[in-house]
Parts: C-alpha cells; structure tokens; sequence
C-alpha cells in the first residue's frame, strides 16, 4: 500500500495537490476538513459541535477525527492506498494513526511537507475565502488562528516523521504543475 501524509499549513496547496494525486495514482483522498463540513452539511451532532471550532479557527478534538478516519478505512478495506490531507494535525493523532494502520498491517509510506511561508498563506487564503464559502476563509483573525493552530500543535508533527525517516520537504511556492512535478517525483522515488 502507498499511504501518503500531504502535510502543511492551511493553504500551502494541500487540497489542490491531492485532487492531482488521486488521478495519477489512483488513491483514495482522506481530507478531514473535508468529512467534517460534509458533517456540518448533514446537520449531524457531531457536525454542529465541529463547527463551533471550525469557525474559531480552532482544531476539533483528536477523537472526533480518529473515529472518522478509523471509519474510513473501515470502509475501504481493499484500497490501493490512501492520501491523508489535514491529518494528523497532532502528535497525539499521528500516534493513533500508527496505530490504526499497524492493525491493519500497513503504515505510512511517506509525509510530503508543503513549505509555504506565512505571509503567502494569508494572501491565499484570503484570495480563496472570496468564492469559497468557507466561513473561516473570510476573517484574517480566524486565519491567523489556523496560522497560529499550526504552528503550535502542527508543525511538531513533521518531527514525529522526521524521526522514523519519512519527512520529504518541497518547495510549495510557484507553479501548481511544479509542486506536482516535485511531489510525484517523492512518490515515484519510493
Ligand atoms: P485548512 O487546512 O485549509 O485550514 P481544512 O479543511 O483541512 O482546512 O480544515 C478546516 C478546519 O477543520 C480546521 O481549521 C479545524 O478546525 C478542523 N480540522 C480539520 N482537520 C482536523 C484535524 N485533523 N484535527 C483537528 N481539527 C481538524
């Protein structure tokens, strides 16, 4: 199985890149972000609770987004592999993700870090939050939050990599087509 953390800031490209990478090698995208709006979508209870955090700029907490993901691969069993997008985005989550995987056999191939700095995210994601709807795309307070989230409790994550040899680093500024490039170069190289 090719397990791919896409790992960095919130607009460092994460989500553009994975929609590339699904084509190319036929993954199965796990984005949290994403499985908790479809939540918030459907009016769950969970998705209510998420939201409340969600529009702070504020992480939910780890075992709301470990019993998602764990349901997820639940469900695909016979998957070639998968592309995790916003996850872990703890310590504690990535040790639950080790975990989870090793149950199953399998475990993280490779964590590709998107290297994006500050400045450019807030220019992004304020560019995004004009069409996106995303409500925590709007306000620069709640993207410096997201900001801050990351670089707090994230970013440490890429040393939970680093030390089992599995932190790739690329450069996530410039041509959407570039970054790719780079990214398929990790994967291809594995
Ligand atoms: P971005 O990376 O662009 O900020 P996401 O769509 O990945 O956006 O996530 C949006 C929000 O959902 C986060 O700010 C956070 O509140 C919540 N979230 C997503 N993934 C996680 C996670 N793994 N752990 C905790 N909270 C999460």
């Amino acid at each position: 199985m090719l397990n791919l953390v896409l790992f960095g800031a919130p607009g460092s490209g994460k989500g553009t890149q994975s929609k590339k990478l699904i084509e190319k090698y036929q993954l199965i995208h796990l984005s949290t972000g994403d499985l908790l709006r479809s939540e918030i979508a459907q009016g769950t209870e969970l998705g209510l609770e998420a939201k409340k955090l969600m529009d702070m700029g504020q992480l939910v907490p780890d075992a709301v987004v470990n019993g998602m993901i764990s349901n997820k691969l639940d469900a695909n069993k016979s998957a070639k592999g998968f592309i995790f997008d916003g996850f872990p985005r703890t310590v504690a989550q990535a040790e639950a993700l080790d975990q989870l995987l090793k149950s199953k056999g399998s475990s993280i191939s490779v964590m590709v870090k998107l290297n994006v700095d500050d400045e450019e995210l807030m220019h992004r994601l304020l560019l995004r939050g004009k069409d996106s709807g995303r409500p925590d795309d709007a306000n620069p307070e709640v993207i410096k939050k997201r900001l801050h989230e990351y670089h707090s409790k994230t970013e440490i994550v890429g040393d939970f990599y680093k030390d089992q040899n599995k932190l790739k680093n690329i450069n996530g500024i410039g041509d959407v087509e570039d970054v790719f490039a780079a990214l398929s170069g990790v994967i291809d190289s594995l």
